[in-house]
């Protein structure tokens, strides 16, 4: 297993990486009043702001020369400003359709998103940090290590470079790439309310998805945002959760719970717990009693993820016959449960399964 950080470590790892909006403010995930401030700082009118939001949002642009209703001159003094854009690194598509983005950020950083598109939705699982510090066995992000904090900007561009590849809007954002997006509530926060009323994406299809972190998810509800909150559990009893999840030894299973009935009962909103399949570990019919004891009477729903394959760790999937099993054991308790497919596996887009490298040990 991977060495463990104390919470302290980690948060305040987290905490003091910097985001990239401190080092210049690129213009992404600025609202209209702050784009409309801006241009007038610049001496202009103040409806040159909304053309600029516009462009920025609507037409996801990259460069400021390429704003030809602006006028020439100021057009080319705004060249250099930096827009917050990423770099397409490398792009491969899996026979799903599922497109797996490796993205340069400005100071040369790679990060994953994956575009997952279904007959009525294209839905993005966008990265919150470069690389993560919570080293859950499991996970392949966890393997290489943190590095920093995305900023906002960071965020939202990801969404904005899937839906230029795919030449539709997304309907749908997850939290689910790399990285803890409880670690880096400002900038995930800023990002939802940019991709809320900028990109125009609703509050109720973006769900934040998050191992837990002591106390944030009570700071989350507080927020009072309608996203949904989905709980990495993996575990129906603490010990066990502790093998997989290093950080589980400072966040008893029960106070996780509790910060997530407080989240229900101050947002109306259900969670989502999700549970990876491991074969002889996790799936048998005894775990799935545990978990349904946990959740009794809880608004929420289960979603099971067998789990999909790393190259670091020796756990293995089980077979269709028992996730039924395991399902019907749910079921028969009362507990919504669903098995999510896994989508984008040939290319390493699937989840747990991004590490920022075309393939896997790479
Ligand atoms: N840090 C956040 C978000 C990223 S992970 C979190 O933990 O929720 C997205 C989901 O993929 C999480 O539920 C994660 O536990 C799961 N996952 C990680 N590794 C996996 C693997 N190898 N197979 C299947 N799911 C995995």
């Amino acid at each position: 297993m991977s060495s463990t950080l104390s919470l302290d470590q980690i948060q305040a790892l987290a905490d003091t990486a910097l985001p990239a909006s401190s080092l210049d403010a690129p213009l992404l995930g600025k609202s209209l009043a702050e784009l409309t401030e801006w241009v007038q700082q610049q001496g202009q009118p103040a409806y040159r702001g909304k053309q600029l939001y516009q462009w920025l949002y609507q037409q996801g642009g990259r460069s400021l020369s390429e704003i030809s209703v602006f006028p020439k001159q100021w057009r080319a003094a705004l060249a250099e400003v930096p827009v917050g854009r990423s770099s397409l690194h490398y792009r491969s598509q899996a026979p799903d359709g599922t497109v797996k983005f490796l993205l340069k950020l400005a100071d040369g950083r790679i990060i994953e998103t994956v575009g997952i598109p279904t007959e009525k939705r294209l839905t993005v699982c966008v990265s919150s940090q470069v690389g993560c510090p919570m080293a859950c066995d499991f996970c392949a992000t966890g393997k290489g290590g943190f590095t920093r904090n995305l900023a906002r900007h960071e965020i939202i561009d990801q969404v904005l470079t899937v839906q230029e590849d795919f030449g539709e809007r997304v309907s749908n954002v997850v939290f689910m790439g790399m990285g803890e997006p409880l670690l880096n509530s400002e900038e995930v926060l800023g990002a939802v309310r940019s991709l809320n009323l900028d990109v125009g994406i609703g509050q109720r299809l973006m769900t934040i998805s998050t191992v837990g972190i002591p106390g944030r998810i009570r700071r989350l509800a507080q927020h009072h945002l309608q996203v949904t909150l989905a709980i990495s559990l993996h575990a129906s009893n603490q010990t066990l959760r502790e093998t997989l999840i290093p950080s589980a030894t400072h966040y008893p299973i029960q106070t996780l719970l509790e910060e997530c009935r407080e989240y229900v009962q101050v947002t109306g909103r259900r969670v989502s717990f999700e549970y990876i399949l491991l074969a002889g570990l996790n799936d048998m019919p005894e775990h799935a009693a545990e978990l349904a004891e946990h959740l009794h009477g809880f608004q929420s729903h289960v979603n099971l993820i067998p789990y999909n394959p790393i190259s670091e760790v020796d756990y293995q999937r089980p077979d269709p016959r028992r996730i039924q099993a395991f399902v019907d054991a749910l079921k028969a308790r009362h507990v919504a449960v669903s098995v999510r497919r896994s989508r984008g596996l040939e290319t390493d887009a699937a989840c747990g399964q991004l590490r920022a490298s075309r393939s896997v040990g790479g």
